[in-house]
């Protein structure tokens, strides 16, 4: 009796430490694998580093947080972003080789952010993104925390990145690509000491160095000529505020459904995606608002 309980304690320390290298392998592999994005879209490019224009359409209380995203994501190996002059207006209609970045209040339509990308094939050939004042302007939103978030989500989305984390209750992973509802971290939210999402993390750096570690025999970043290759395309941001039976197809959404893209088939190999953040209360909306199944 007393020389088998000697022997089954060994037995029971060895399956113990086999079982916890096992869970920390599976943990390691899962969260170095940084596989977030989005159906390997990209901006074609023939060389590396390259640098995307981000035309600033934003009013003055928006302007810091655009550098702050634009500073973050050129920490990037492959990627620069370059912050240029309005082109554009509120409509925030795309132009190709670039991506317009724009706020107004775009009434109540349910989203709080939105990220529109033409693709032609696997390249991305024009991106925009509007931040919605009407819910910016409410005390719930209108704060740095959530402006950093959104700002550097939808931009990070025109990159070809998508989320590394859908669940809003959870605790934070540190990077603007998780949903959260405590962008800034520590007390509140699902943990009194996780880090802030205000920013993007090393994993969106390595998953932009596995998108990006290819090089293209042609471009999309900065042409012009590119708008012949997108039907129909530039006048999509007008659709926007239509809500969501204007946006083709919904593809994917988060278990809460704060979290959507859509697809929308213009012909040929031309799609238009839409990443939206709908508001906490988008669900009460009925049509021009938020569809629930
Ligand atoms: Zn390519
Ligand atoms: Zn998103």
């Amino acid at each position: 009796m007393f020389a088998l309980t000697r022997l089954r304690l060994p037995i029971a320390v060895l399956i113990a430490v086999v079982f916890a290298a096992l869970l920390a392998l599976v943990a390691f592999s899962s969260t170095a694998e940084a596989n977030h994005s989005w159906g390997g879209y990209h901006w074609a490019r023939t060389s590396n580093p390259f640098t995307l224009q981000l035309d600033d359409n934003l009013s003055g209380t928006w302007k810091p947080y655009l550098a702050t995203t634009s500073t973050d994501w050129n920490k990037s190996n492959e990627l620069d972003t370059k912050i240029a002059a309005s082109q554009n207006t509120k409509q925030c209609r795309p132009t190709s080789g670039r991506v317009e970045v724009c706020n107004s209040t775009y009434g109540n339509n349910g989203w709080l952010g939105l990220a529109g990308i033409s693709v032609s094939g696997k390249h991305i050939t024009q991106g925009y993104t509007k931040m919605n004042d009407t819910y910016f302007n409410t005390a719930k939103y209108n704060k740095a925390e959530w402006k950093n978030l959104v700002m550097c989500q939808e931009v990070g989305h025109t990159f070809g990145l998508d989320h590394q984390d859908e669940t809003f209750d959870n605790k934070n992973l540190g990077t603007c690509m998780d949903y959260t509802n405590d962008p800034d971290g520590g007390a509140g939210g699902a943990s009194s000491n996780d880090p802030s999402n205000e920013h993007p993390n090393t994993h969106d750096y390595t998953q932009l160095s596995n998108i990006y570690s290819h090089l293209d025999s042609s471009t999309t970043v900065g042409q012009t000529s590119a708008a012949n290759k997108t039907p129909a395309a530039a006048d999509e941001a007008d659709l926007d505020d239509e809500g969501p039976s204007k946006w083709g197809q919904l593809i994917r959404q988060s278990p809460d459904g704060r979290l959507a893209l859509y697809r929308k088939d213009l012909g040929g190999d031309h799609k238009v995606f839409r990443f939206v953040i709908w508001t906490e209360n988008a669900h009460q909306l009925n049509g021009k608002g938020r569809q629930v199944s």
